[in-house]
């Protein structure tokens, strides 16, 4: 079959799936919150003839759609993610990465009317570690959403072309000491500082760098930091990230972390409490056979893609759902000049012309990399065995 009746449907649904991104653009809700914008996503995808299953692994925002035709194939997953940021919106572009994932999978189903297997779009929230319980792919993981899946495929937008690398595991958590308020003048000796403990626990992590490998990330700020200059701070909260390129090295390091401010407490007289805040990212694995496939349909339509860059020290949930299925986690450019990840600047060259062909181009690379793999037994097995042995 030729590729070019699947992208054409990409082109006619163009205008609803941009239509759609630069809606969530304006009206950006954070993670968990997003219900506006699943519904939208949920509804293009049921008008088009998929079965929603919704709320989806415990949460409100989160789906699995899919299509089948009754004929037995593989089942291929598409994810989707719609949070926004805090202060800055779409700064990290999940907008195309929502609308890009429901083109794809929607494109196959017009274009190809006898496709075998299935086609999946997971509706996966709050990517961004800024909210509680994020990482609404590790959710669906652990609630076995990829045991009949057979691979899985993303495109996050970013400045540049380029095929997915590996990326760090991630652990957040929030550290609260507390202490005992006095005059900070008259009768110092009488309080206990929380914010004593928190920069004793700062100073901890910068000596603890020299002594971790160097993929470690730590890196945090101070939330609370107590009231008022002439009261001795009883509360002191940090927030904070530990990344490690290993899972289980992660661990290690989030116990000497601890025991930072475990010192810190001990040192001030100060009480320390932790609590996770987000589920644990562990680290990408990109597919190389399904990067392969990526990268040739992505040729297909003119365009170049650079190889995969050395190690991203960012975190991302795609990484957990990596663990379970050859999965990729490509990016395609929203822009002509530099953006910052993260900024307003994203977010606002999202809405641009480049922004919209981010996403269109997106859905197509998308839908011409799941059609080969619904279609072509051998790549997906290829694609398994790397998998299964673990390079
Ligand atoms: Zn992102």
């Amino acid at each position: 079959m030729d590729k070019k009746l699947i992208w054409r449907q990409v082109d006619s649904l163009s205008e609803e799936l941009i239509a759609i991104s630069d809606w969530m653009y304006h009206n950006p809700e954070l993670g968990h919150q997003e219900h506006q914008a699943a519904e939208k996503l949920v509804n293009l995808l049921q008008f088009n003839g998929f079965k929603v299953e919704k709320p989806y692994a415990g949460m409100a925002t989160a789906f699995r759609a899919e299509y089948s035709n009754g004929i037995e194939g593989p089942n291929i997953a598409i994810f989707a993610e719609y949070d926004a940021l805090p202060g800055i919106g779409h700064g990290c572009g999940h907008n195309l990465i929502g609308t890009s994932a429901v083109g794809a999978a929607i494109a196959i189903k017009k274009a190809v009317p006898s496709f075998p297997g299935k086609i999946i779009v997971f509706g996966s929230p709050a990517e961004e570690g800024v909210v509680d319980n994020a990482g609404g792919k590790v959710l669906i993981a652990d609630a076995g959403g990829m045991k009949d899946i057979d691979a899985a495929m993303m495109v996050h937008p970013s400045n540049v072309n380029r095929l997915g690398s590996s990326s760090n595991a991630r652990y957040a958590m929030e550290l609260t000491f507390t202490g005992q308020t006095a005059h900070a003048a008259g009768a110092p000796q009488d309080g206990i500082n929380a914010l004593d403990a928190a920069i004793q626990t700062f100073n901890g992590f910068n000596a603890l760098r020299q002594h971790v490998t160097p993929d470690v990330r730590i890196h945090g700020i101070i939330a609370e930091g107590g009231v008022a200059p002439n009261i001795v701070p009883d509360r002191a909260v940090i927030r904070m990230y530990v990344r490690s390129a290993d899972s289980e090295y992660l661990n290690e390091v989030v116990e000497k972390v601890k025991n930072c401010a475990r010192g810190a407490a001990l040192a001030t007289g100060a009480q320390v409490k932790f609590r996770k805040t987000a589920n644990t990212y562990k680290n990408m694995i990109n597919n190389q056979v399904l990067n392969e496939i990526f990268k040739n349909n992505v040729e297909s339509l003119g365009k170049v893609i650079e190889p995969a860059g050395k190690r991203g020290a960012g975190s991302t949930d795609m990484a957990n759902i990596s663990h379970e299925v050859p999965s990729i986690h490509p990016y395609l450019s929203l822009s002509d000049t530099k953006v910052i990840g993260h900024s307003t600047d994203m977010a606002d060259a999202t809405i641009t012309d480049k922004g919209h062909h981010c996403l269109v181009l997106a859905a197509k690379a998308m839908a011409g990399t799941a059609y080969d793999l619904l279609t072509d037994k051998a790549l997906l097995e290829q694609a398994k065995q790397e998998f299964n042995s673990g390079s």
